[in-house]
């Protein structure tokens, strides 16, 4: 069997998983202009800011659009598939791409609001979406 592709921690990127396994978002935001940042940077693509600090998000958001994979997009993911591959749109405005679980893929659909579940993998955690409760 294949090996489950994993993310690396870089030092940069380290806030991010280190929140994840605390189950929260973290993200970075423009200390000049505000902008929130994501995905982690050393400068801010708006500004050229270079202070960015790590601020914590609600882990609300909604489904911006999404695709269902049929057939396996790794081999690590054989006998996975039917799973969707989504774009989520957080409350706070950063877009991530991620997969919605927790649903049928015949249930998702644009503008669904979603909420960040959390996958422990090995020594990281990884940040998925699943329908917010009701
Ligand atoms: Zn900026």
């Amino acid at each position: 069997m294949t090996e489950r592709p994993l993310p690396h921690p870089s030092p940069l990127t380290r806030p991010f998983w280190e929140g994840a396994a605390r189950r929260e978002l973290w993200m970075q935001r423009c200390h000049a202009c505000g902008h929130r940042v994501f995905y982690p940077r050393h400068l801010c693509p708006v500004c050229g800011g270079d202070q960015l600090p790590w601020e914590r998000m609600s882990g609300g958001g909604t489904v911006f659009t999404y695709t269902v994979a049929r057939k396996p997009t790794h081999p690590a993911f054989a006998g996975r598939e039917p799973y969707v591959i989504a774009v989520v749109e957080l409350d706070e405005g950063p877009k991530l791409t991620t997969n919605i679980v927790g649903i049928p893929p015949e249930d998702v659909s644009i503008g669904l609001r979603v909420r960040a579940a959390f996958e422990d993998v090995g020594d990281v955690t990884l940040v998925q979406f699943e329908p917010e409760a009701t």
